[in-house]
């Protein structure tokens, strides 16, 4: 039987929730009985279609909200629309994200600028929307899916690497910021997940390194992890889960690091 988490009623924001990892952990809470907000890029009819059935198969309420990162007013407006539509805000998972792999000097400057803007400064952009919300409830759990790379580098992947170190410290502000309040900031660091990100990964890295895409998977990817394991999406959730819960509270200003050993080495 799944453990419960006495979540039933709670609200939840996931950003970048139409793909991967994002859309697992809202499968995960919406499983909780968490009414949830989704949001992310995609074809129309599929994020609907994955929206409904999302709704019918836990019996909770789904909606969507199709904010750009990348805008302010966009970002605002969806966490408003969770307060608008479910009358409370319990849960933000800073999630959307991209990558991008190239050397330094030869790195696109607006491409440098975009991911800066989907991982970071989209993560200050919802936190600030959804703190008033959560003071005034005296409650609240924000949940920022960093990365390995929020606490080592890899060559070629300048902008991710710096983008998700700032994560990493924006969630200890957050966390000393609000410690009396009730409301938990933590980073989730997972090592690597096999999601469409990565997919395309494995052929950027190839072009880049000159290797065929075998190898990159062997040699460059599972390379980082001691395990010599992906992490599952399961393994992700049992650390939401456990955050945004009661038994979450002494956590706070954290970086949960999931990555079979990566970081140790
Ligand atoms: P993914 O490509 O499967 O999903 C990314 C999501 O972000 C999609 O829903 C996409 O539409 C959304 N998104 C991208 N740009 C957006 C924008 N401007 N506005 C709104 N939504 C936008 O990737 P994933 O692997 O599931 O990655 C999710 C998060 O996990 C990312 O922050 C990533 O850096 C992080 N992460 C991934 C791995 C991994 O191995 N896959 C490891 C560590 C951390």
């Amino acid at each position: 039987m799944a453990v419960d988490y006495g979540l039933q009623g709670h609200v939840a924001v996931i950003t970048g929730s139409t793909s991967g990892i994002g859309q697992a952990m809202a499968a995960s809470l919406a499983e909780q009985g968490v009414n949830v907000v989704l949001n992310g890029f995609g074809d129309p009819a599929k994020i609907e279609a994955d929206r409904a059935a999302l709704e019918q198969r836990t019996g909770v309420k789904v909606r969507y909200h199709g904010a750009d990162m990348l805008k302010a007013d966009e970002v605002a407006d969806m966490v408003d629309f969770a307060r608008r539509e479910f009358g409370r805000l319990d849960i933000l998972v800073n999630n959307a994200g991209f990558q991008h792999v190239a050397p330094i000097d030869e790195f696109p400057v607006e491409t440098w600028n975009n991911l800066i803007g989907v991982v970071l400064t989209s993560t200050f952009l919802a936190t600030r929307a959804a703190l008033p919300i959560m003071k005034a409830q005296g409650r609240g759990r924000i949940v920022n899916i960093a990365s390995a790379h929020g606490l080592v580098a890899s060559p070629f992947k300048s902008a991710y690497v710096a983008a998700k170190h700032g994560v990493v410290g924006f969630t200890k502000v957050t966390a000393l910021e609000n410690a009396r309040l009730g409301i938990t900031a933590n980073a989730i660091c997972p090592g690597y997940v096999k999601t469409p990100l990565v997919e395309a990964q494995i052929a950027d890295q190839a072009k880049a390194r000159g290797i065929p895409e075998d190898r990159v998977m062997g040699e460059v990817i599972l390379a980082a992890q001691p395990n010599k394991q992906f992490v599952e999406y399961e393994h992700l959730a049992g650390m939401l889960l456990y955050l945004v819960s009661d038994m979450g509270a002494s956590a706070t200003g954290a970086a949960m690091v999931l990555d079979g050993g990566w970081t140790a080495t």
